[in-house]
């Protein structure tokens, strides 16, 4: 059972000087869960997905990524990180690139990858998030939903084991909010093993293997989808979900 766990998260703890963001964080993430991850504004939802792949260093606790403890001064930290896919509320494509560009410079620059091959990779992977044929465009000339799909084919052209994705349909216009969820449903139910911050109630009830509400630092609540929504058992759960659903 034990070399299912993908991740280990043991009384992570994050301070920003005298502000304690996460306040002990236990989790086991599995290979192939989904996990979606709700909690207010300031909660520390995204100190913890920047934790989670060194973003931020964390001041207390461990966090063992395939065997290895990341937060150990010895870990080769970019190594781990490329193992690890990030995608952001901003979607933080290079400008100056062509889409196809940009998803083929992490395998030119850090891995190292020979062109064609990178080229080939990258044209699958626009292919999977359905921009096939926009290689060549530049992002200005794509719709937030369009770049955000770059940016998801971008990180997982570095074919981490894990993805993390913090608020990704957060910034889009809601008419775009569909076909990236798509996306990341779509590679959820491949095996993707992820992390989703969400407001997206419904994408967590449908997608998600486990969904943690997350307040003050530390993990609330942790359920599978059904139970959690439908029987909330803490107060502070019970009172943000009739906020937003
Ligand atoms: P969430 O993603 O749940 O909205 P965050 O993890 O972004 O929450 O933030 C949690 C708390 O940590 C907030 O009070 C925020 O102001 C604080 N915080 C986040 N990053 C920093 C930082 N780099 N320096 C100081 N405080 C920070
Ligand atoms: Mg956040």
């Amino acid at each position: 059972m034990s070399q299912d766990k993908l991740i280990q998260v043991k009384g992570l703890e994050k301070r920003f000087k005298r502000l304690e963001v996460l306040r002990g964080i236990d989790i086991d993430i599995h290979k192939g869960d989904v996990v979606a991850v709700i909690g207010p504004s300031g909660s520390g939802k995204s100190t913890f997905l920047r934790c989670l792949n060194l973003l931020e260093e964390p001041t207390g606790g461990q966090i063992i990524f395939e065997g290895t403890d990341i937060t150990s001064k010895e870990t080769n930290i970019d190594v781990m990180r490329q193992k690890i896919g990030m995608v952001f509320q901003q979607f933080n494509l290079f400008a100056n690139m062509t889409v196809l560009d940009n998803v083929m410079a992490g395998p030119l620059r850090v891995k190292g990858m020979k062109k064609d091959e990178a080229e080939k990779l990258a044209l699958g992977l626009l292919e999977r998030v359905g921009l096939g044929d926009r290689g060549s465009a530049y992002p200005i000339q794509l719709s937030g939903g369009q770049q955000q799909r770059v940016a998801i084919a971008r990180a997982l052209a570095m074919q981490p084991d894990v993805m993390l994705f913090d608020e990704p349909t957060s910034a889009l216009d809601p008419e775009m909010v569909r076909e990236v969820l798509d996306v990341i449903r779509q590679l959820a139910d491949e095996g993707m093993t992820m992390v989703v911050v969400t407001h997206e109630m419904g994408f967590a009830r449908e997608a998600a293997s486990r969904v943690l509400f997350m307040d003050e630092g530390v993990i609330m609540e942790e359920n599978g989808p059904q139970e959690f929504f439908d029987h909330p058992q803490n107060p502070r759960l019970q009172d943000f979900l009739s906020k937003v659903l």
